[in-house]
């Protein structure tokens, strides 16, 4: 599928269907096998074991690298593995700039392995050009970009970004998990690489934890599949194919998921007890401007700051009846998160303030149930805190 001209939504709806020559079925089958017989002595099939390849997670990385431009992807067994799998294309003196309020997660991933020698890591906030000038004086190998961030939904301008890369030989890496490929394809911006983690809006469904990596260039994403296979990372063939499935919904879903979500940013934006509003489709956002430029819409995910603490942070979490309290993001159903003692817990509290996530800050990911549901399950829970303003 790689390189087709194909829209989004007919890669979504064609990605490996009709295709088996075995019985015809229409839907690709699940290949469950650990192992593939050789046809003869020195005769390997296109497949001989499922850590280097198999048909249903190799359906699943054609489609992701389909819709994001890419020449090749490699499907793994979580977000975290897929943003592992780019960094063992370093070695030990590489400098990575790295987004000073990226996920929680890729923030411990990358300083645990700088301090262990693998290269080394400055975390940078990246709309300060001077902070970005003076990381980029010190000649990095990868600049990492997480846009919209986790969860503060602070964009940067990935192109102008890449070109700056660029032009010190730097490769970029975007994280694309809060968009997806059918709200901002990186590579058509510059990028080298781009991570998913397809447990949030590719599978859609909260019932996979999974993961992918995608390269603009056919020798890189070489490289990915061979430490894929050297590291052992790769998805296992059932989530591969709950993931196909689900993701071939991904574009309504999407559609329907970011109307909501901008409905609810303009009604949180009005509440007397909310004292900011983090979403990219506001005018008032500081990156509105870009987020219109490079993205086909401003996506489903956004978080707000309330000036509570301690017993009252419970009290109002207590009050929503449809907002599920629960890490991961992108499904079908609406969750909110508190980031400070859940998505970025694995922050240090001094990185956790540098990047501007406080006790206050809550993240929304809002899913396709009614609006008007949503909307007064919110309202009725930040009425309750209204007397304190
Ligand atoms: N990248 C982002 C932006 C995330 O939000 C997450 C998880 O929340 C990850 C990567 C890691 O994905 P996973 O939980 O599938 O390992």
């Amino acid at each position: 599928m790689t390189g087709t001209a194909f829209s989004d939504e007919t890669i979504l709806c064609t990605a490996g269907v009709d295709a088996d020559r075995a019985f015809g079925a229409v839907m690709p089958p699940l290949y469950l096998s650990a192992n593939f017989a050789f046809e003869g002595y020195g005769k390997p099939r296109a497949h001989d074991y499922s850590r280097s390849g198999n048909p249903t997670r190799d359906k699943l990385a054609e489609a992701i690298a389909a819709l994001e431009q890419g020449a090749g992807g490699v499907v793994t067994s979580s977000g975290l593995a897929a943003v592992d799998l780019v960094l063992a294309l370093l070695k030990p003196g590489d400098r990575v700039i790295a987004p000073h309020d990226c996920y929680g997660g890729t923030w411990r991933l990358l300083t645990a392995r700088a301090e262990r020698g693998a290269f080394e890591v400055l975390f940078v906030d990246q709309n300060d050009p001077n902070a970005l000038e003076q990381a980029f004086a010190r000649q990095p190998t990868l600049l990492w970009i997480e846009t919209p961030s986790n969860p503060l939904m602070r964009i940067v301008d990935i192109e102008a970004l890449c070109q700056r890369a660029k032009a010190c030989g730097a490769r970029v890496a975007a994280d694309n998990t809060f968009l997806s490929p059918v709200l901002q394809k990186p590579i058509s911006l510059g990028a080298d690489f781009l991570v998913h983690s397809t447990t949030k809006y590719l599978n859609g469904h909260s019932d996979v934890v999974g993961g992918a990596a995608v390269a603009a260039r056919k020798d890189d994403a070489e490289q990915l599949k061979w430490w894929a296979n050297c590291l052992g990372t790769a998805g296992a063939p059932f989530d591969s194919w709950l993931t196909l499935r689900g993701l071939r919904t991904l574009s309504v879903r999407v559609e329907r998921q970011q109307e909501t979500a901008g409905n609810i940013a303009q009604r949180l934006a009005q509440h007397p007890a909310i004292a900011k509003v983090h979403y990219p489709g506001l005018a008032s956002h500081p990156g509105h401007g870009t987020a219109a430029k490079q993205q086909r819409g401003f996506g489903a995910m956004l978080s707000f700051e309330l000036a509570i603490a301690g017993d009252e942070i419970a009290a109002f979490l207590g009050q929503l009846k449809r907002f599920i309290l629960a890490e991961s993001l992108g499904g079908f159903e609406s969750l909110i998160a508190h980031p400070a003692t859940m998505t970025h817990l694995s922050m240090s509290a001094e990185a956790r303030a540098q990047a501007g996530i406080g006790d206050g800050l809550f993240r929304l990911s809002i899913g396709l149930e009614a609006f008007e549901d949503l909307w007064s399950d919110l309202r009725a829970a930040l009425d309750c805190l209204s007397p304190i303003f």
